[in-house]
């Protein structure tokens, strides 16, 4: 169907012709305006449709073909409503020139990055600059020599030809380095467009243009690219396909692109500023100042991606490093840091101590009073224990279940059993009911295991002997230290 309707169009057209010039006339002059509109109407559709970001690219393409089709509609109201022959109508150039505007703003446009709103209207305001300044250069050429003549028309054409190759060569190269599904359709449909119109456009004013019985009938061929247009738009493309272009060139196109809207200018307004010096200098500043502003925009979309991402990274890392349950240091902080201090083989820089601290009878308590009592346990045993460390240094981690360790650092084994005992008595003090604990209430046991400056074994060494002084201090009958010095 989507196939159908453009060959429909095609057919009703050269039927028409085949009538009397009576009817094939104003039938060309109408269908030049109608073709381009229903193609707008059909890419408008299809942006309607559009969930992503390239939305805005079928619209600017709807735009593109609307504008154009105002060109049309001014031949036909000189030439149909006027009599005027086969003449180059200022409006209308302008109105062809402008109509690539729209796909120069789509061919520097990068979609996905979702740029600031101030970014889209400096590339509107270049691509606009851009097609005034190539209209007034191409139409100084045209009219050099007063009305325009064969050499303006010479001029003129293969400038047009300039302007279709860019556009088509730039829908070439977005399409092809195009990595996102949506967008590759936006640029397929776009680059089948230019190609077409580069080609017609060029068979019609180099090869036809000249003949004497030149019309708009030989003009309307254009409409095969509109009719072409909306089959393509309306075609589903549900397969996706399987290309996928190599990163670099994706990310080289994609950096690149707004610089061709901005080189363009440059360009036309440095041919520009012979003929129109105040013009052509405004087509450069703009060129520049249009650059400059979407590039710092978007500087200020990486700027804030990457905080962002920062941020998020950072909130990841605590997450990693925590225990959810008492908001500790975790076990896996904990083995790093131990890393980090000395790994077996690699002398201790100062003196360290680890205490491993266990919770005497905790089964008890979680099946006495539940495991939510047990976790309300846990948490403000972890609590205590973190405030009884004073020293900025010391670090507290919950180890496993209900056994937390201690790492202070600059201590013997006299320092470490002070803390030791600060920590014991201080969850003592807590005095959480434990009814089937001999005391009564919440107790613990520590074992400390401390290392000279030196010690070759490793830091985690530490903690298998802080675990066998645990062990002595659970047997000779909990709520109590045990401590050891290794070398
Ligand atoms: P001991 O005095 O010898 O240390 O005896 P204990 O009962 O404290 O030691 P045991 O190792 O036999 O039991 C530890 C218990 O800790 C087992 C488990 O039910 C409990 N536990 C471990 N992790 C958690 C936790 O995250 N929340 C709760 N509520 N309980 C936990
Ligand atoms: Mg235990
Ligand atoms: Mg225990």
């Amino acid at each position: 169907m989507p196939v159908l309707l453009p060959l429909a169009f095609l057919l009703l057209q050269y039927a028409l012709f085949a009538m009397s010039t009576s009817i094939s006339r104003p039938a060309a002059y109408i269908l030049m305006v109608v073709a381009p509109l229903l193609a707008a109407l059909a890419l408008a559709v299809r942006g309607r449709r559009e969930r992503s970001a390239s939305r805005m690219g079928w619209y600017a393409f709807a735009a593109s073909l609307a504008i154009w089709s105002l060109g049309a509609f001014g031949n036909l109201w000189q030439e149909l409503i006027l009599g005027r022959v086969n003449e180059m109508y200022r409006a209308s150039m302008l109105a062809f020139n402008l109509a690539g505007v729209p796909i120069a703003f789509i061919l520097a446009g990068d979609w996905r990055l979702r740029i600031r709103p101030v970014a889209e209207i400096a590339d509107a305001i270049t691509a606009s600059a851009l097609g005034f300044g190539f209209f007034l250069y191409t139409w100084s050429m045209l009219t050099a020599r007063g009305e325009p003549d064969e050499i303006g028309v010479t001029y003129l054409v293969w400038l047009l030809d300039t302007q279709n190759l860019f556009l088509a060569l730039g829908a070439l190269i977005r399409w092809y380095a195009c990595d996102s599904p949506e967008e590759r359709q936006l640029f397929r449909c776009l680059f089948i467009f230019q190609a077409l119109y580069l080609a017609l456009i060029f068979y019609n004013n180099h090869f036809v243009a000249g003949d004497a019985n030149f019309g708009p009938e030989q003009s309307a061929l254009i409409n095969v690219t509109f009719a072409m247009v909306a089959g393509v738009t309306l075609m589903r493309v549900d397969a996706v396909s399987p290309w996928r272009p190599d990163a670099r060139i994706t990310r080289a196109v994609r950096s690149a692109s707004p610089m061709l809207l901005a080189g363009a200018l440059l360009l036309v307004s440095l041919f520009l500023i012979r003929i129109n010096y105040p013009l052509g200098t405004a087509g450069i500043l703009i060129a520049i100042g249009g650059y400059t502003l979407r590039t710092a925009m978007n500087q200020v979309v990486h700027i804030e991606r990457g905080d962002i991402l920062q941020r998020e990274r950072s909130e990841l890392q605590m997450i990693a490093w925590s225990d959810a349950l008492t908001g500790l240091a975790n076990r896996y902080f904990l083995d790093q840091t131990l890393n980090r201090i000395a790994e077996p083989g690699q002398p201790l820089g100062k003196q360290l101590a680890v205490l491993m601290v266990d919770i005497d009878h905790f089964k008890m308590l979680n099946d006495r009073y539940g495991h939510r009592e047990g976790d309300n346990c846990l948490r403000s045993v972890a609590h205590v224990l973190q405030k009884s460390l004073v020293r900025p240094d010391d670090l507290i981690a919950r180890y496993g279940g209900e056994e937390f360790i201690a790492l202070i650092h600059d201590v013997d084994e006299a320092g470490a059993r002070v803390v030791a005992e600060r920590l014991r008595t201080a969850v003592e003090a807590l005095a959480i009911e434990n009814l089937g604990a001999p005391l009564g209430v919440v107790t613990v046991s520590v074992g400390a295991a401390s290392a000279q400056k030196g010690f070759r074994h490793g830091a985690r060494a530490l903690v298998d002997s802080a675990d066998r002084a645990l062990y002595d201090a659970k047997h000779a009958g909990r709520n109590q230290i045990r401590s050891i010095t290794i070398s």
